[in-house]
């Protein structure tokens, strides 16, 4: 999956908020049906496993912003305690400080869950004050509430502007599950849609029309279907502003060589009401005046039974008639059976009403997947991106890079030392770029201990020119010599210290890249800079002067990292958002002035790294990797790629 879920994020001794689907019906203060609290259960026990601490989230009902005590999420921790087996503390808010103060005192093992989120007014509006009041609640960000995924809420979208946000197991399993269906189906793929509308189905068939081989359809809609065919449909509901669209769906089907099968006949009475008189008509007979279809009839039933009997992907969503009534539920409860005798295909369920059915007919674990939601799984099979699913960090498209600057620290013994201990921890890992730069006089002797590993060598600084009477300074020639593939270039230090300025770094780069270097180039602007809102103005005038003369070939082969000056050895971490504001820009930047093809270039954060920062900054889009100070001289860099290995 192109997302990343609580597998992949360090959680230990973290806390975790985490949106749920706590959506649940409660009649005098009972949970009615607990299956969306027991689906969340095993995201809930991994995270509190992993040795966090768990904040959970939810909405339940529409209170509108309006603190309704029938909408209290209070049952539902009576429940999920039961459930989990252990205590849930209930909060009976949601926002301001005694919130706060709470989860301060929550621990290690804990479980918490807050007040319906949608007391909140911020909630549906996804305000960012609201949002961020609960990100700053926790360290990640769990989103295991499919069933809101096509909303854009503050709670399950708002906070992953703040917070790393990944994926529970059960917003994984839906996304494997639905993308398969709706993406890669293996053929013979049969689609069989009922419900009511034709309207609320349309996204769907016009994107599985591109897909599927047989659509069969059922429930209601079938009427509208028949009447803009011409048949008698008696008084079956109709859409009556719809019928061209029927007729535009069996068109565009036939177009695309997908097979449309309509049923041949149907279970009709007077009332929609348990025991009263019903017939089985053939459509072409069509439906007496006074009576209306209800039901699928048992010839479809046969029909539907053939259509399936090859398929190798099935989705149904909306039941084949009535089905909450025993009387009408024949057709619904045949094709759920149907579906879950098909072991040798991937058959998937979605939309709130198919869901039920298969529940009232206890097929669910027959299913390859039920899905949890309606409104979401439907807009899914549309093709839409969902808010809720987009907010979710994805896994780096961009091979990141962990780069360890050294600085002037570790003698050249220490340094073979280190080196070593690298190598045996780290030294096979293919999916990150791991580099050192050691001081110049520890390079001789970490090249000699990196050999055979995948462990690259980098230099803090070079000279422009090959060689000459240059006192005290080093070329790239010599470097390379010494098996060096990385240099860094106008670090904010040698900026600072030693005076360097854009035309003499412009140089180094040029000089790099003629002897097959890699620069990694440091651009990033100071506090005081920062202060006057001229962040976007220096890094541009980095970029342009650094790079002056370049063509897009030489800038892809250029590392670029983003390392604000005040966050360099300070302590002091940018925020996430602050990292990818800026990064966002420089790629912008980098694309404009060179094409499209820049955005490949990789873009480092660099400043006050460390392995508890670390996987939010990374989780970034425009974060492709770090370059590493403080941390790099110690255990903490091994720890620093093993969560950039993750991410990928
Ligand atoms: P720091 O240094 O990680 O110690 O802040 C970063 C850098 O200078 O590259």
């Amino acid at each position: 999956m192109g997302k990343l879920t609580v597998k992949d994020a360090p959680l230990e001794n973290k806390r975790v908020i985490m949106r749920v689907d706590f959506n649940v019906p409660v009649k005098e203060g009972v949970v009615q049906d607990d299956t969306r609290i027991r689906a969340a259960l095993p995201t809930i026990k991994y995270v509190l496993d992993q040795g966090a601490a768990v904040i959970l989230m939810s909405h339940l009902g529409r209170p509108k912003g309006e603190r309704k005590p029938e909408y209290s999420l209070k049952p539902v921790a009576k429940r999920l305690e039961e459930l989990l087996g252990l205590e849930v503390i209930f909060l009976e808010d949601n926002f301001g400080d005694e919130v706060k103060k709470a989860v301060e005192r929550l621990e290690t093992g804990q479980v918490m869950l807050l007040e319906n989120t949608r007391f909140q007014k911020g909630e549906t509006k996804n305000d960012s004050k609201l949002a961020e009041f609960w990100a700053s609640l926790a360290d990640i960000h769990v989103n295991d509430a499919f069933g809101t995924a096509h909303r854009a809420h503050a709670s399950n979208v708002g906070v992953a502007k703040y917070l790393p946000s990944v994926a529970g197991f059960l917003m994984e399993k839906e996304i494997e599950f639905l993308s398969k269906v709706t993406y890669d189906p293996e053929p013979p793929y049969v689609v069989i849609l009922g419900g009511v509308k034709v309207s609320d189905k349309i996204g769907v068939i016009t994107n599985l029309l591109e897909k599927a081989n047989k659509i069969l359809i059922g429930g209601a809609m079938m009427f509208t279907f028949f009447k803009a065919l011409g048949k008698d449909v008696g008084d079956s509901l109709v859409e009556e502003d719809k019928l061209d669209l029927a007729l535009d769906i069996l068109k565009k089907a036939e177009e695309k060589g997908v097979e449309m099968v309509l049923p041949v006949d149907t279970v009709i009475a007077q009332d929609i009401k348990e025991g009263v008189e019903k017939k089985v008509v053939d459509i072409d007979e069509g439906i007496p005046a006074g009576w209306k279809g209800l039901d699928i009839g048992p010839k479809t039933v046969e029909l539907f039974k053939e259509k399936l009997a090859d398929a190798r992907t099935v989705v149904w969503n909306g039941p084949m008639g009535v089905f909450e009534i025993d009387d009408f539920a024949e057709g619904t409860r045949a094709v759920a059976e149907m579906v879950a005798s098909l072991s040798n295909a991937v058959t998937v369920v979605g939309g709130g009403d198919s869901a039920a059915a298969v529940k009232k007919f206890n097929l669910e674990t027959q299913m390859s997947h039920v899905s949890t939601g309606g409104g979401a799984s439907l807009e899914f099979l549309e093709g839409k991106e969902l808010p809720g699913i987009a907010s979710i960090a994805s896994r780096k498209v961009r091979k990141p890079m962990v780069a360890g600057n050294w600085k002037m620290n570790k003698t050249p013994s220490e340094a073979v030392m280190f080196g070593q201990k690298l190598v045996n921890e780290v030294g096979g890992i293919e999916a990150v770029d791991v580099v050192v730069c050691p001081p110049f006089v520890d390079i001789p002797g970490v090249s000699e201990v990196l050999k055979g590993s995948k462990i690259e060598l980098g230099a803090q600084n070079t000279y422009h020119e090959d060689a000459g009477a240059f006192t005290g300074e080093i070329s790239p020639l010599m470097l390379k010599e010494l098996g060096v593939k990385y240099v860094i270039i106008g670090h904010s230090e040698r900026r600072r210290i030693f005076g360097e300025r854009d035309e003499m770094i412009n140089r180094k780069l040029k000089a790099a890249l003629k002897h097959g270097l890699t620069p990694i180039f440091c651009i990033g602007e100071t506090l005081d800079e920062r202060e006057k809102g001229l962040t976007f103005n220096v890094l541009e005038r980095q970029l342009r002067l650094g790079l002056e003369g370049f063509t897009l070939e030489e800038l892809k082969k250029l590392v670029i990292a983003y390392e604000p000056v005040w966050a360099i050895g300070t302590g002091v971490v940018a925020t996430p958002c602050q990292a990818q504001e800026a990064m966002e820009f420089v790629r912008n930047l980098l694309c404009d002035l060179f094409g499209e093809e820049a955005k490949d270039v990789r873009i480092l954060y660099g400043g006050s790294i460390n392995p508890d920062n670390w996987f939010s900054l990374i989780t970034r889009e425009d974060v492709d990797g770090g370059l590493v100070g403080g941390a790099s001289l110690k255990e903490s860099f091994i720890e620093l790629v093993r969560i950039t290995e993750k991410v990928v």
